[in-house]
């Protein structure tokens, strides 16, 4: 079976774009795939040295990806900072990674734009660390977003680095996953662009009902199709896209109609659409309340993912060791 590893960032809370965009195609792939899901947890040190609630953040977004299906008895779930072996394999990487390749990656460029007082060696090595993570489960997918598409061929090029450098055909170079499914991206509810935590436009999966309809109610629309069958304008194609996911196709076909015909009111589509979302968001809401609060599942899940990805962690390590020429006495 293919080997698909996946990390997830330990900060912010997940919001309709994140379960739509990737969170369901994780659900799809848990059982055609063996799929490695960690939690990046060392990762977020590179931007959040001093973090307050580290453990919290892991803890809160560990119950939410598992209130939304993620199956920890068939997927290996762990956190990044239980599993030592990948600061080993990192640190061998990093005897071959240069420096200048590694202020030429873009992310990096970014983050020194974005915290100039702040431009440590985590940083720089962040594509180490990340290609560490990946190989040393020998995936061959990786699910990521176009922005992690350089890190990805960062990767690729020290697995085929130290392939070369220590003469052997040892890891395989893992290749971006499209799930296989048409990729969709969430819009915000201001009118443009995507969801994001960093936008301030996000619907949580966490969000009370009353969050959530006032967010819904205030989105941005227009002022309303002035003849028939008329184009829609951003914003009001944005809550449609929305719509389209959480509402039955009913009810989607209910206010297109009403749109085609001019008669439609945007305070009705509003207050359906809230509906919908707080109906699908709430059980995954009460199961994160429960599982978060439940520390003895929480601990065997990660205790179990652990234990499970040092398996697979440590054969590599020990190979690597005995490639790169360490033996025993
Ligand atoms: P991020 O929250 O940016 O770390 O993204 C985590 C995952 O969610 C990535 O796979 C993104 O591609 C996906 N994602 C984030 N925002 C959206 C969105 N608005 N629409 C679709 N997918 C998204």
């Amino acid at each position: 079976m293919e080997i698909v590893v996946s990390g997830i960032r330990s900060t912010g809370n997940l919001h309709l774009g994140n379960y739509f965009g990737a969170v369901v195609n994780y659900l799809k792939m848990q059982h055609d795939y063996q799929c490695f899901f960690f939690i990046a947890d060392y990762h977020s040190l590179t931007t959040h040295p001093t973090p307050r609630n580290l453990h919290d953040n892991v803890k809160q977004i560990l119950s939410e990806y598992l209130a939304c299906g993620i199956d920890p008895e068939i997927a290996t779930v762990f956190l990044q900072s239980d599993v030592p072996e990948v600061t080993e394999l990192y640190l061998l990487l990093n005897m071959n990674a240069y420096v200048g390749e590694l202020t030429r990656t873009t992310t990096f460029k970014e983050k020194v734009r974005q915290q100039p007082d702040n431009v440590n060696a985590g940083l720089l090595t962040y594509p180490v660390l990340m290609a560490a993570d990946i190989i040393i489960h020998k995936a061959t997918k990786v699910p990521v977003g176009k922005d992690q598409e350089q890190n990805l061929e960062m990767t690729r090029r020290f697995a085929r680095r130290f392939n070369t450098m220590y003469k052997v055909d040892y890891f395989p170079e893992p290749s971006a996953f499209n799930f296989g499914h048409q990729l969709i991206k969430i819009p915000g509810l201001d009118g443009s662009g995507k969801m994001g935590k960093s936008e301030g436009n996000a619907l949580y999966l966490t969000d009370k009902p009353e969050v959530i309809r006032k967010k819904v109610m205030r989105a941005v629309t227009d002022s309303g199709p002035v003849k028939e069958n008329q184009e829609m304008s951003e914003p009001v194609k944005n809550l449609f896209t929305i719509m389209e996911v959480v509402s039955s196709p009913d009810t989607v076909n209910h206010f297109r109609d009403l749109y085609n015909r001019c008669e439609i009111r945007y305070g009705d589509l509003k207050k359906q659409l809230a509906e919908d979302i707080i109906t699908f968001t709430t059980p995954i809401r009460e199961k994160v309340h429960e599982i978060y609060g439940d520390n003895d599942y929480l601990s065997k899940v990660v205790r179990t993912g652990a234990e499970k990805a040092r398996e697979s962690a440590s054969k590599t390590i020990r190979e690597v060791r005995e490639i790169i020429g360490f033996k025993p006495f």
